[in-house]
């Protein structure tokens, strides 16, 4: 596996000043103003280190998913976060049990620790087998599992029942790792609850819907043993200020949140017309981006290339049964616009490529 290489060294590749770039689920709508203005204030007290227990942060959090400060860390990103449940939770040589095709991050993290991944298969739609994950566990003797939900690149959802039921017929012992970072786009009550569940440890970032990926900053919602652990392998100022600030701002702009999220929900219909239109199939999403079946694995790589050389950033998801597909991230109207245009010459340079 490659590590993603970034827009800006693609662009560079190309020799273009900037891309259009739907191609890392970042947001197009920016954050809060109330973030921005928060963070411009703040800009001025950068020789201050921030407050490395996050209190201010943590205690919004701590209101909001109805649990104590101690069961909540700050960091810079989920990111960040798989690395600290790596060290803490994988030995050299252990599995952890991932639905084939899913987020890849943590797998390099594994790799580092010399810790390993151990698959399960996907449905037919790129989601998660709640059979299929416990057997993976149960062949591999696991201690660690993880979901993300939404996924990331399938952009499916697991019901909190589903959830519940797979948490149940895990063993005690296998810690459950749920990766929520596209969670602000699925309505509250579809999520699993806000209760800690000390065989639980769920994960969420400023970087998606609040549109504070450059920041760097995220959390997690665990049991206050967990959150101890973080606590000491973590950097002590790792989170810089400014970030805390503005991530604080950006939670009490419950209606520009709002905004973002059903602008995304407008942005995933236009897409999945637009894929219609071209006799594409584009799947349901409950994330920021949406997935269009190409035709075969090298068709959709060729997509992703033509798209690069007419300036367009995506990526693609790896494994089947959408290794067909190419991910584009939702953009702003303008953005949309540019993009359908691109994507219909794109697709008739395809089309023209595997015709000749
Ligand atoms: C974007 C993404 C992340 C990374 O989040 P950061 O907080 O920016 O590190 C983690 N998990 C999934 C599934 C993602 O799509």
């Amino acid at each position: 596996m490659t590590p993603f290489v970034a827009p800006e060294e693609l662009a560079r590749r190309v020799g273009r000043p900037s891309l259009l770039r739907l191609g890392a689920n970042e947001s197009a709508f920016g954050p809060s103003p109330r973030a921005i203005a928060a963070m411009r204030d703040a800009v001025g007290l950068t020789s201050w280190y921030g407050d490395p227990e996050s209190i201010a942060l943590r205690s919004a959090l701590a209101q909001r998913h109805r649990c104590a400060v101690e069961e909540i860390v700050i960091a810079s990103g989920i990111d960040e976060l798989m690395g600290l449940i790596v060290r803490a939770f994988c030995g050299p040589g252990d599995a952890c049990v991932a639905t084939r095709g899913t987020y890849p991050t943590l797998f390099y993290h594994l790799n580092a620790y010399g810790a390993r991944a151990e698959f399960a298969e996907p449905d037919a739609s790129g989601g998660i087998v709640p059979e299929a994950i416990v057997d993976a566990v149960r062949r591999s003797g696991a201690k660690l599992v993880y979901v993300a939900n939404p996924d990331n690149p399938s952009g499916t959802f697991a019901d909190r029942a589903t959830l519940a039921a797979l948490r149940e017929a895990l063993p005690d012992d296998v810690l459950l790792f749920l990766d929520e970072a596209y969670a602000d786009f699925v309505s509250r009550d579809e999520l699993p609850p806000d209760v800690i569940d000390p065989r639980t440890i769920r994960t969420r970032t400023f970087s998606k819907a609040y549109g504070m990926a450059g920041a760097r900053i995220g959390y997690a919602l665990a049991s206050a043993e967990t959150i101890a652990v973080f606590q000491k392998l973590r950097l002590h100022f790792g989170v810089n200020r400014t970030a805390q600030i503005g991530a604080l701002a950006a939670l009490e702009d419950d209606a520009f949140l709002r905004g973002v999220v059903a602008e995304v929900a407008r942005g995933r219909d236009e897409y999945r017309a637009l894929a219609v239109r071209h006799g594409l199939f584009a799947p349901p999403s409950a994330t920021n981006f949406v997935c269009i079946g190409i035709g075969t694995r090298d068709q959709a790589e060729a997509m992703v290339g033509v798209l690069l050389e007419l300036g367009v950033f995506v990526r693609k998801p790896w494994a089947p049964p959408l290794d067909g597909f190419i991910r584009v991230t939702v953009g702003t109207p303008a953005e949309r616009a540019a993009f359908a245009e691109r994507f219909g010459e794109a697709l008739d340079r395809v089309r023209e490529k595997v015709a000749g």
